[in-house]
C-alpha cells in the first residue's frame, strides 16, 4: 500500500478538507510511489486522511481525489466527475457554445482543464494525478459531451512546476480548423486553440463581457470604449454589437488583434469604427492622453503581474501604474472595468492598489459592482486559491 504519512499536526488542512498536501507536511512515503499513484494519505497515527495522487517532483506533494476511505478511485470514479462537472455547466447552455466544461479543484479533478468551445474540446493535464488518467478522462469527456474531436494545450507553466513536460496535439477526431466560431450572447468569436493563450480564448471574462454590453446600451448611441489589453477584442466586440459607436482595442500582440479585427468583421462591424493599436498599453494611454481622448468605458485587463506571492509588490506597484494612466481615460460619469488574475493579489488589495491609483489621479470613483468569473469558473469552498479573477466596476463621479 502506498501510505503518505503526514507530520503530526500536519493533519489540519486535510480535515478541513483542502486538497492539498504540501511536500513540507509529508513524514514519509511507504511504497515508493510515482508521480500519479494513488497514494492513501494518514495521519502521524495512521487515521486516514484521503486518497490522493503523488507527484514527486511538485511542492504540492499529493493532491487529494476524495475524503472518503470507501470511494474507489478508477476509471468510474473519474468518469463521474467528469459528467457533473458538465451537468454543472448545463444553464450556459442557452447563452454561448463556449463553456469551461472543467475546472480543476472546483470539480475534484486537480490540475485537469477542459473547455468547450462549439463542437471542438481543448484540455490541459496540468498535475500528475490527472496526467495518469489523461485517457480515462477524455474518453469521459467525448461520451458527456458527444464531442469527438480534442485537443490538448498542455503547454502551461503550471506543468513544469510539477516536473512534467509540455504536451500538446490532437488527442481524437481531426485536427481543429485554424479558427474554431464560438457564438456567445450573440456575438462571434473565433477562437485558434492552437495558437492562442491558454486553450484560446478568455472564457472567464464572460460575465464582465455582458456587463459592458450592458454599459455601452446604457450609454447609448455614440458611446466610446477603450479596451486595453484587448486580447483579440472580446469586451470591445461586446460593446459594439450593444451598440457602441466606436471600440479601441490595444495589446502588444499582432496576432491577437488580427484575431480582433477578423472578429469585427465576422460580427459585421466597420473598421474605421474599430480600431486596433498594436502597442504597449503605457505607451498607447499616453498617447490618447495626448491625444486629449475620454472614453465612456474603459476597460483594463491585464496579464497575471504577480505568478506567486514574492511577486506582489512590483505586481501592486504595477496594477497601480496602469490603472492610474487609465482613469485619466474615463468620462465623467463614464465607466472603468478594472482586473486582476493574480491570485496573490486578494480582492482587498486590488480594490486598495485601485483606490490609491485614483488619490493619484486626483479623481472620484464609486464603486458600483465587483466582477468575478461565471458559473463555470467555480471555487470550491474548501480550496480559496481557485479564485483568481477579481474585478472592479466603477464609475466616475
Ligand atoms: N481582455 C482579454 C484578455 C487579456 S489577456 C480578453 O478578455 O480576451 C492579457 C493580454 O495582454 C494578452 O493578449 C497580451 O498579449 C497582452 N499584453 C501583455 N502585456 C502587455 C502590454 N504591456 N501592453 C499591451 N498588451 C499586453
Amino acid at each position: 500500500m502506498n501510505d503518505v504519512v503526514l507530520k503530526p499536526g500536519k493533519e489540519k488542512s486535510l480535515l478541513r478538507r483542502h486538497p492539498w498536501v504540501y511536500a513540507t507536511a509529508v513524514a514519509q512515503a511507504a511504497g515508493r510511489p510515482q508521480a500519479g499513484d494513488t497514494v492513501r494519505v494518514v495521519d502521524s497515527r495512521g487515521n486516514f486522511l484521503a486518497w490522493g495522487a503523488y507527484s514527486p517532483d511538485s511542492q504540492i506533494r499529493v493532491r487529494c481525489w476524495t475524503f472518503r476511505e470507501d470511494e474507489p478511485v478508477d476509471a468510474a470514479w473519474m468518469a463521474a466527475r467528469v459528467a457533473d462537472a458538465v451537468a454543472r455547466r448545463a444553464a450556459l447552455a442557452g447563452r454561448t457554445d463556449a463553456v469551461r466544461l472543467v475546472f480543476g479543484e472546483a470539480d475534484a479533478l486537480p490540475g485537469f482543464v477542459a473547455d468547450r468551445y462549439a463542437g471542438q474540446l481543448v484540455v490541459q493535464f496540468l498535475a500528475a494525478g490527472v496526467e495518469r488518467w489523461r485517457e480515462a478522462l477524455v474518453d469521459a469527456l467525448v461520451a458527456a459531451t458527444g464531442c469527438a474531436d480534442v485537443y490538448e494545450r498542455s503547454d502551461a507553466a503550471a506543468r513544469e512546476r510539477e516536473g512534467l513536460a509540455p504536451r500538446t496535439g490532437v488527442l481524437r477526431g481531426a485536427q481543429p480548423p485554424a479558427e474554431v466560431e464560438i457564438v456567445e450572447d450573440g456575438v462571434r468569436y473565433g477562437v485558434d486553440v492552437v495558437h492562442g493563450h491558454k486553450t484560446g480564448f478568455y472564457l472567464d471574462q464572460r460575465e464582465s463581457r455582458r456587463r459592458v454590453a450592458e454599459l455601452a446600451a446604457l450609454a447609448g448611441p455614440g458611446a466610446t470604449v477603450l479596451n486595453c489589453f484587448s486580447y483579440t477584442g472580446g469586451f470591445s466586440l461586446a460593446a459594439m454589437r450593444a451598440g457602441a459607436a466606436r471600440a479601441v482595442s490595444v495589446d502588444s500582440s499582432a496576432d491577437a488583434l488580427a484575431m480582433a479585427a477578423r472578429n469585427a468583421a465576422r460580427n459585421g462591424l466597420t473598421e474605421a469604427a474599430f480600431e486596433c493599436r498594436v502597442s504597449k498599453v503605457a505607451e498607447a494611454q499616453k498617447a490618447l492622453a495626448a491625444e486629449g481622448q475620454l472614453f465612456d468605458i474603459v476597460v483594463l485587463d491585464p496579464p497575471k503581474f504577480a505568478p506567486s506571492v514574492h511577486h506582489v509588490d512590483k505586481a501592486a506597484r504595477a496594477y497601480k501604474d496602469v490603472n492610474l494612466k487609465g482613469m485619466k481615460l474615463v468620462k465623467p460619469g463614464g465607466y472603468l472595468l478594472t482586473f486582476s488574475c493574480s491570485g496573490a493579489i486578494s480582492v482587498d488589495l486590488f480594490q486598495k492598489i485601485v483606490a490609491g491609483a485614483a488619490v493619484d489621479a486626483r479623481q472620484d470613483f464609486v464603486l458600483l459592482e465587483r466582477l468575478a468569473a461565471g458559473i463555470d469558473h467555480p471555487m470550491r469552498m474548501t480550496h480559496p486559491e481557485g479564485e483568481y479573477l477579481k474585478g472592479l466596476l466603477l464609475q466616475r463621479v
